[in-house]
């Protein structure tokens, strides 16, 4: 057992933090004004080989691992959440490839969605549902050598950028079982006609999609002939790693929220000491200490076991469960620490507060992660 970083992992950590702290934070006004991430800030990223750090060199990626894909969201969420989530959802879309596509697809797919000039999404949920695959609407039949797709799709992220799109379809053909197809979003048929205004993540853009008659090459089927009416199992493959990313997200996030609590409680005098002396300041910071160390600790386990290919699924959602949960409460007791001013956005602590809270609820809800948790004990 050996709890170090490599070399490369330290130095991979290092380049991460040193380009969000350079590149990304001087642009986080902007984006929370803004509410988008720069389409420049996302081609610089992509040009750094950071959307292709799990994937083998022979479909464009560097040949790492989920250890390193962790690293790099951990670190970018410590700066700004949104633009780690911009790029995880390439990743999970980038997942649905690696994982269920035939070779030609990954061969013909691949490279493209990793080092292209696109951002991946990963189109699932509609208004009626976003936990119940058997209720999904959105309609493809074939057509020949084409998939004709009609629905609409709500809360996509990245939907208004170039790139490819993993859309689960209602297939009419395999009696309403579940299809995954990939689409170049922007296509004949292809819109945007909503754009949400959120409580946080301000600097990701979510949108709904209406695919009114969207003609797709029926070679665009995830994973061919033979994964046909299995969407579902793809859906649970690739939001396992989109779950990795999550927990990522809420630990780089925690890192932030304890580090800002840290040096104001170091800071900030009150009756002729800095708050730091209270007790009462002490129990907030070891209590927020633990739960980073623990998330941590957690989080590189899993992305560990999933990058020596185990089974994820109870994994993941234990570790989703308690990271989103850990880093509300040292979001929370960060503002404790920083009283009023961590009311105002005088510090960062109120826009990771308001961030944090979608770690419990996006890539499948805390309530459907606990049920995930214990299923593999009371089978
Ligand atoms: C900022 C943002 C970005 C998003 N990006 C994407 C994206 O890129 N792609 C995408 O497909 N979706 C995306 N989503 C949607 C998100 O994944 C869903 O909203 C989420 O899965 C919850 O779905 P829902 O809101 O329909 O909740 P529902 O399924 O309606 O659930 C509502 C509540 O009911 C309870 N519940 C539901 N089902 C069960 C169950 N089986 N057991 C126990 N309790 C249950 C839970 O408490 C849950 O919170 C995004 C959402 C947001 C807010």
């Amino acid at each position: 057992m050996d709890f170090n970083y490599t070399q490369e992992q330290l130095m991979l950590r290092d380049s991460v933090r040193k380009f969000s702290e350079n590149e990304i934070a001087p642009l986080v006004k902007r984006m929370e004004t803004e509410k988008r991430t720069p389409w420049e800030l996302v081609q610089k990223i992509k040009a750094l080989g950071w959307c292709g750090l799990q994937y083998p060199e022979k479909y464009g990626g560097t040949g790492n691992t989920y250890v390193e894909y962790v690293i790099m969201q951990e670190e970018m969420s410590r700066v700004y959440c949104s633009t780690a989530c911009c790029i995880s959802v390439n990743g999970m879309s980038g997942a649905n490839i690696l994982k269920f596509a035939t070779e030609e697809q990954k061969m013909r797919l691949l490279p493209e969605h990793l080092n292209g000039d696109g951002i991946g999404s990963f189109a699932f949920t509609e208004a009626a549902t976003g936990s119940d695959p058997n209720a999904l609407r959105t309609t493809c039949v074939r057509d020949g050598d084409e998939w004709v797709i009609n629905g609409e799709k709500v809360f996509i992220t990245n939907a208004t950028l170039p790139g490819f799109m993993a859309v689960f379809c209602k297939d009419v053909e395999m009696g309403g079982k579940c299809t995954n197809i990939i689409l170049r979003k922007g296509i004949e048929g292809y819109s945007t006609p909503r754009i949400y205004e959120k409580m946080g993540m301000h600097g990701l853009e979510v949108a709904d999609v209406v695919f009114d008659n969207v003609r797709v090459p029926y070679e665009n089927t995830t994973g061919g002939e033979a994964m046909r009416g299995k969407g579902f199992q793809i859906l649970l493959g690739s939001t396992q790693i989109g779950k990795l990313a999550v927990c990522a997200q809420a630990v780089g996030m925690a890192q932030a929220a304890l580090e800002i609590a840290v040096k104001y409680a170091k800071e900030r005098v009150q009756r002729g000491k800095p708050i730091a002396n209270f007790p009462t300041i002490q129990s907030l910071i070891g209590e927020m200490a633990a739960d980073v160390m623990a998330s941590r600790q957690m989080l590189y386990y899993t992305a560990f076991r999933a990058s020596e290919g185990h089974e994820l699924a109870a994994d993941a959602a234990r570790t989703r469960l308690f990271t989103s949960q850990a880093v509300h409460r040292v979001a929370s007791n960060a503002m404790q620490v920083l009283g009023a001013y961590s009311y105002v956005n005088e510090f960062p602590i109120e826009r990771i507060f308001r961030d944090a809270k979608l770690t419990e609820i996006y890539e499948g809800v805390n309530e459907i992660q606990r049920l995930i948790a214990a299923t593999d004990l009371l089978r």
